[in-house]
């Protein structure tokens, strides 16, 4: 349960997933935020407006995924390291998962990076297709893996060093 352990129940996650049809469309933000806590970078972050609160800045973030074109800004942005950008449309075997990471040292492109699951269980090795830079300021990169699309929604996070 989130409260003791940090890892979302199925029922915590059906609350902020979005619809399969919108999965289907194309790539699109998920922000696995689900506590009341002050604070808001990711509001701030998306250039569509797509992240509100509806009442206050302790609110949870609501993303509005049809608004959201899934552009991955917010993703690098969110201190937390709890938004993720996922595009089940990306092959016909491979979704692209975007994720934060801010760990050292940083996968490369082409490299297999083993993917862990919320509760940090290995769920195989996969391509890193693309790493973004926070820039000067900010240090958390976005890094895309190709994940087999049954595991699109299991693959969180990567293993620092994970890479060969
Ligand atoms: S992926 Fe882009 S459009 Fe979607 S919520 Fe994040 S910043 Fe906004
Ligand atoms: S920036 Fe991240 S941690 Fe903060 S409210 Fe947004 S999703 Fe939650």
């Amino acid at each position: 349960m989130l409260i003791n352990d940090g890892i979302p129940t199925k029922e915590d996650l059906a609350k902020v997933m979005p619809s399969p049809e919108r999965l289907a469309a194309g790539p699109v933000s998920i922000a696995e935020c689900f506590q009341n806590i002050p604070c808001n970078p990711c509001v701030k972050a998306c250039p569509r407006n797509a992240i509100t609160m509806p009442n206050s800045i302790n609110d949870t973030p609501q993303v509005d995924h049809e608004n959201c074109n899934g552009c991955g800004v917010c993703v690098g942005k969110c201190p937390g390291l709890a938004i993720f950008v996922v595009d089940m449309t990306y092959s016909e075997e491979f979704a692209l998962v975007k994720i934060p990471f801010e760990y050292v040292p940083v996968p490369e492109v082409g490299q297999m990076a083993c993917g862990l699951n919320r509760s940090g269980e290995e769920m195989g090795w996969f391509e890193v297709e693309k790493v973004i830079s926070g820039g000067k300021k900010n240090k958390t990169y976005t890094i895309s893996l190709k994940v087999p699309k049954d595991l699109a929604m299991e693959v969180r996070n990567i293993k620092v060093g994970g890479y060969k």
